[in-house]
């Protein structure tokens, strides 16, 4: 398999794309193309692919292509995928791809080489030849890119819910705050060197496979001499957000105005 850049409407991908020259047509995976934002368009004939043996292929009726800019190393086109349902590939480039290019391939060796009239004319900008990597090899690093777009997307916000209309939302203090703020939802008087749990008025869900922890501003143990006890956040607690707080100093203070 040999390694590709598509240039997305918003983003560049790299992926492993299969050379095959046994494929009717250079194909991408539908839910690939919606995943990347690479643009699609309805055909304009519907069309069936076969088997070899004649029979329709799972791959579905093709009912759009997509053009797409892809560099292969430093060999540059626009290409044009038929949009099918591949169940093991993001990219197949087929016997279209290998007629147009034309490139030496050395399966032995793992070399492609684009020297075509063609080639060195229209899609070089320098070097001629790219290395392929090995399929076992290749799916993986596509799994690897497949399955971090899904989890960064899915899973890097926590959710925050209020539990009482009155309750605040926690606020970042800057862009480069390492947590957010809670602020505590009533009033509540911690005696002089006491502890007192203070409640938010909101529940969190955390990101899966991590915790969220309650940690004291460095501003109000300073002055008011207020710690943070317990503050660990399972992911799967999905109660009120509570804050033990307790208090070295000698004097009571009020939770809300104080210490937020
Ligand atoms: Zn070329």
């Amino acid at each position: 398999m040999v390694t590709i850049q598509l240039h997305g409407t918003t983003r560049q991908i790299t992926i492993n794309a299969m050379i095959d020259s046994g494929a009717t047509e250079d194909f991408i995976d539908k839910v690939f193309c919606s995943k990347y934002n690479i643009r699609t368009t309805q055909a304009k004939t519907i069309r069936e692919v076969y088997l070899a043996d004649g029979r329709p292929s799972a791959m579905g009726p093709i009912t759009h292509t997509a053009k797409v800019p892809m560099d292969i190393g430093s060999h540059r086109e626009l290409a044009i995928f038929q949009v099918a349902k591949l169940p093991n590939h993001e990219v197949i480039l087929g016997i279209p791809w290998l007629k147009q290019h034309s490139p030496r391939i050395d399966w032995g060796q793992g070399k492609i080489t684009f020297e075509s009239e063609r080639c060195t004319t229209w899609c070089l900008k320098e070097s001629l030849t790219v290395y392929a990597i090995p399929e076992d090899e290749a799916r993986e690093e596509n799994l690897k890119v497949e399955f971090g777009v899904a989890q960064s997307k899915k899973d890097q916000r926590v959710k925050v819910k209020k539990l009482d209309p009155q309750a605040k939302i926690p606020t970042r203090g800057s862009t480069q705050a390492a947590g957010h703020d809670l602020y505590a939802n009533a009033s509540k008087m911690i005696l002089a060197r006491g502890q007192e749990v203070v409640q938010t008025g909101i529940s969190i869900t955390p990101l899966r496979g991590s915790y969220s922890r309650i940690a004291p501003r460095s501003g109000i143990a300073v002055k008011h001499l207020v710690a943070v006890n317990a503050g660990v956040i399972d992911s799967d607690y999905t109660g009120e957000i509570k804050v033990v707080h307790s208090t070295w100093a000698t004097k009571t203070i009020t939770s809300k105005t104080e210490i937020e």
